[in-house]
């Protein structure tokens, strides 16, 4: 019996629009489909009527599956000759494990395909109407994870500031620390920030603000996961009126 591949699919960061052809065609010929919370459930609708579709949603601090039972199910479903298709948001190798579950796979001689997505950056950037890059305001992006663990043993020194555009992902829960720690590292109170809620999808929230305000501005509006915090100049810029178009497309 031959041996199944692993195919590591970035879903996007929201409408079935964004998908690659790529990632499409896999999603509606695959007879099985590992994928996360974050995927959209119109890709998912996607699949085919008899695909078996099984969910290894995380959730802040709540692993519904562990990482290293992930890996040992899309071995397994491969060993035992089955193509798998795990379907992460965003692109598969931007905080997505992707490199843990491509290891695993190589381990046990599992052949593995990439299919890169659009990170939660490129579409919120998009979607918001920020340019991540402007000739006039930053010609650095660094995209950084603020969850909990290890926060405050981060080096951020340099990847905020004049002329550099820093995107948190993962971020919300720690935005009072993540103010705090690029206050401390020397940047501006007054600083621009953006808050990108649910980019690419229909209640997409984009607020915007000062460094210093960030705190409040996420208590205030309630936002939730999944969001980025975009820190720079860049977004003082921009026009919120381009948000629409991308929602609206249609097929
Ligand atoms: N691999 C994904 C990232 C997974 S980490 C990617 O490339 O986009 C999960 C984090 O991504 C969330 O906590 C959030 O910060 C961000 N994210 C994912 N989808 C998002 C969306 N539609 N809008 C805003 N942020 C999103």
């Amino acid at each position: 019996m031959e041996t199944g591949t692993i195919h590591l699919v970035g879903a996007g960061p929201g409408s079935p629009d964004l998908l690659t052809l790529r990632a499409a065609r896999l999603i509606e010929t695959a007879s099985l489909i590992v994928h996360d919370g974050l995927v959209d459930p119109s890709i998912l609708a996607m699949a085919r009527s008899d695909a078996r579709l099984v969910s290894v949603a995380k959730q802040r601090s709540k692993h519904t599956l562990p990482q290293d039972e992930i890996n040992a199910l899309l071995v397994h479903e491969a060993l035992a000759g089955r193509d798998v298709v795990r379907l992460k948001g965003g692109d598969p190798f931007v905080f997505g494990r992707g490199g843990e579950e491509m290891e695993a796979a190589q381990a046990a001689g599992v052949r593995v395909e990439i299919v890169p997505g659009i990170s939660a950056a490129n579409g919120a950037a998009a979607a918001s109407g920020i340019a991540l890059t402007h000739r006039e305001d930053a010609s650095i992006v660094s995209f950084v994870a603020g969850q909990c663990k290890g926060l405050s043993d981060q080096d951020w020194s340099g990847l905020a500031g004049v002329g550099r555009t820093l995107v948190i992902y993962m971020g919300v829960k720690t935005a009072p620390q993540i103010a705090e720690k690029l206050m401390a590292d020397g940047l501006a109170p007054d600083m621009p920030i953006a808050v990108v809620e649910n980019a690419c999808r229909p209640e997409m929230r984009v607020l915007r603000g000062p460094l210093a305000g960030l705190p409040d501005l996420v208590m205030a509006e309630a936002v939730q996961s999944p969001a980025l915090i975009i820190i720079g100049h860049v977004t003082a810029r921009g026009d919120a009126a381009i948000a629409p178009l991308l929602l609206e497309a249609t097929l």
